[in-house]
């Protein structure tokens, strides 16, 4: 079976939300999301990143947003600022659970490449600790303990307003230049994560907080999971331009499996086959080469096609892309020496 290791997850939220018994859900599944153990083990998964994610309340305009991604055109407007207190609480509680997965033996928090080599060789899951917002960060001085705590990724914002800067809302079709970017903390915040080479997350910042940390950071530039808008024109998709700022970095895209970032048509609904990856995985080769492109499924925080219902399925994906022509050397590399690489690069600068 061809390893995989995933640029994203958010089981973690998950497993907060449904409360009772998470050693149970991670170590036998209960039949829900994507992702547990052994549905991880059956689809050869060995790692990947776990996102630390704080809810926004809930929306009070009444409009089902979630339906209304399901016919296009759509634009989500961009959630306000949350309670960072709350939001360091919830994220601490994520983090907690992922401790007790460690503790159970089945998982290893890993901080460098070779603990992920160790833990792949130790048949544990490999886990990247992951912020998705930076709100869990009160001033940048506070990454400093979460990185002592195994933090070694960050996205500065998901699609929401921080105190570091705009995410960029959810529409289509729509393009990601949607507002400001980064603001000065937010520019200090990626300084600090430069110099304790903590992987800078590109995915929900809109197009100018993209350029904001192109300008800053020295690190190979990176999208955990998200697509290219010349595929399917959604605000999460990396346009042309932002590949070839990514490709001169030597930096990697991970392909989201959100269906309605996938789709053409941009419409949240499942599909058949894997056609839509397929595009998007030739798009994004041509234009960052065989050793920019990786996975960053979004398990767990997204809809997923009929033939990927869970992690389980993996190597049908893997398959489809043998199908499509991909050589043996290219598929192990999309599926996870990709990330190798570029984790190194990231790291150990
Ligand atoms: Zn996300």
């Amino acid at each position: 079976m061809i390893p995989v290791f995933d640029g994203h997850n958010d089981f973690l939220q998950r497993l907060v939300a449904e409360g009772a018994d998470p050693l149970k859900i991670w170590g036998e599944g209960d039949g829900t999301g994507h992702i547990d153990l052994p549905r991880l083990k059956k689809g050869g998964v060995f790692g990947g990143f776990f996102a630390l994610w704080a809810p926004s309340p809930p929306a009070e305009d009444g409009i089902d947003w979630q339906k209304k991604q399901e016919n296009p055109p759509y634009a989500v407007p961009l959630d306000g600022l949350i309670d960072t207190g709350k939001a360091t609480g919830h994220m601490l509680q994520l983090t907690a659970m992922l401790d007790l997965l460690e503790r159970s033996g089945t998982l290893s928090i890993c901080r460098s490449v070779d603990e992920i080599l160790a833990a792949k060789d130790a048949g544990k899951i490999a886990a990247i600790l992951h912020m998705e917002g930076a709100e869990g960060i009160i001033t940048p001085e506070v990454l400093h303990v979460w990185y002592r705590m195994g933090l070694r990724s960050l996205g500065p914002v998901w699609s929401r307003q921080n105190a570091y800067g705009y995410g960029v809302p959810f529409a289509f079709p729509a393009d990601p230049d949607s507002g400001p970017g980064l603001t000065d903390a937010g520019k200090e915040l990626i300084r600090t994560c430069d110099e304790l080479r903590v992987l800078v997350d590109l995915a929900h910042l809109n197009a100018k907080g993209v350029e904001d940390v192109a300008k800053i950071s020295n690190a190979p530039l990176v999208s955990t999971h998200s697509g290219a808008y010349a595929m399917a024109a959604s605000t999460r998709n990396l346009t042309d331009a932002q590949l070839e700022v990514i490709a001169g970095t030597g930096g990697l895209v991970g392909l989201n499996f959100a269906a309605g970032f996938a789709r053409q048509d941009g419409r949240r609904l499942p599909f058949d086959g894997f056609d839509p990856y397929l595009r998007h995985l030739d798009h994004l080769i041509e234009k960052l080469g065989e050793d920019g492109v990786a996975l960053g499924s979004d398990f767990d925080g997204a809809q997923m096609p009929h033939d990927l219902p869970d992690a389980a399925a993996l190597p049908r994906l893997l398959d489809s892309l043998a199908q499509h022509g991909y050589g043996a050397e290219l598929i192990e590399k999309i599926a996870w020496k990709n990330w190798m690489s570029l984790l190194r690069r990231t790291w150990e600068r």
